[in-house]
C-alpha cells in the first residue's frame, strides 16, 4: 500500500493530506484557510468529495481554525476526541500554559493576540474516545491513539507505514521552539513524555508535527534517554 503524504501549511500550523485507498486529512489550521485547501486539492487533482475525514488532533483554534469551511468545502466527517469537542463546535478559544523559558513569553504575547481571532464552527461526526480509533473503514492503514501532555484529548495517528502525525505532542522549529522537541506549551510535562515514549514504542519512524517540518522519530527516542 502507497502512502501518499502531503504537507498543507494553513498559516503557521500544518494541514497534513493522507492518501492511501482513502484520503483523509490531518487538522484544519488558521481561520479562513478554506480557499488555500481547496486550491491545493485542484492542484493534486483530489476533488473535495474524495475527502472522507478531517482528524483533529486536538481542539486549539491554530488548528481547527477551518474546520467548518473545510467541511463545507468538502462534506467529510470531522473527529475530535470528546473533551475538546465543545472547543471545535463552539469555537472556543482555551490556551494551554508556556512550559518552556519562550512559551511563557509567546505566550502573553498571543494573549493579546487571541481575542481578536475568531472561527467559524464545525460539527462533529465522531467523538474520539482515549483508546485506540481505527481509520480502516476510511481506507487508511493506521489508528489514532490517545497522547494527552499538551492538552488532554490531544490524539496522534499512527500509520502502518511508520509515519506519526502528532499534532502538538512535539513541535519543530520557529517560531514555536528552536529544532524539533517539547511544544512551548502544554498542560503536563511528564504526560508529553509518556505520549513519545508510546508514539516511538509503537515503532514510528517519521514524525509530522502541527507545527514545522517532519523530523526523525529518532530524536524523541533520542531526548527520551537524555531525560
Ligand atoms: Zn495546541
Ligand atoms: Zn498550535
Amino acid at each position: 500500500m502507497k502512502t501518499e503524504i502531503h504537507r498543507i501549511p494553513l498559516g503557521l500550523s500544518n494541514c497534513y493530506l493522507i492518501r492511501e485507498e482513502g484520503v483523509i486529512l490531518v487538522d484544519a489550521g488558521f481561520p479562513g484557510k478554506g480557499e488555500h485547501l481547496q486550491k491545493r486539492l485542484q492542484e493534486l487533482s483530489i476533488a473535495p468529495r474524495d475527502v472522507g475525514l478531517l482528524l483533529a488532533t486536538h481542539g486549539h483554534w491554530d488548528h481547527v481554525g477551518s474546520a467548518g469551511e473545510i467541511k463545507e468545502l468538502t462534506e467529510c466527517e470531522v473527529a475530535i476526541n470528546r473533551r475538546e469537542k465543545d472547543w471545535v463546535e463552539h469555537g472556543l478559544k482555551p490556551m494551554p500554559p508556556g512550559i518552556t523559558p519562550w512559551g511563557k513569553i509567546f505566550g502573553a504575547l498571543l494573549k493579546m493576540y487571541v481575542p481578536f481571532v475568531n472561527f467559524s464552527p464545525a460539527s462533529v461526526d465522531v467523538v474520539l474516545e482515549d483508546r485506540d480509533y481505527s481509520l480502516e473503514s476510511y481506507g487508511i492503514q493506521g489508528r489514532v491513539v490517545h497522547t494527552p501532555g499538551h492538552s488532554s484529548g490531544s490524539m496522534s495517528l499512527l500509520l502502518e507505514s511508520g509515519h506519526a502525525f502528532v499534532g502538538c505532542v512535539a513541535m519543530n522549529g520557529l517560531p514555536f521552539r528552536i529544532g524539533p522537541g517539547m511544544p512551548c506549551f502544554g498542560d503536563d510535562i511528564s504526560d508529553l513524555r509518556e505520549s513519545w515514549r508510546l508514539i516511538v514504542e509503537s515503532g514510528a519512524k517519521w514524525i509530522y508535527p502541527a507545527h514545522g517540518k517532519p523530523f526523525e522519530a529518532e530524536v524523541l527516542a533520542e531526548l527520551l534517554r537524555a531525560a
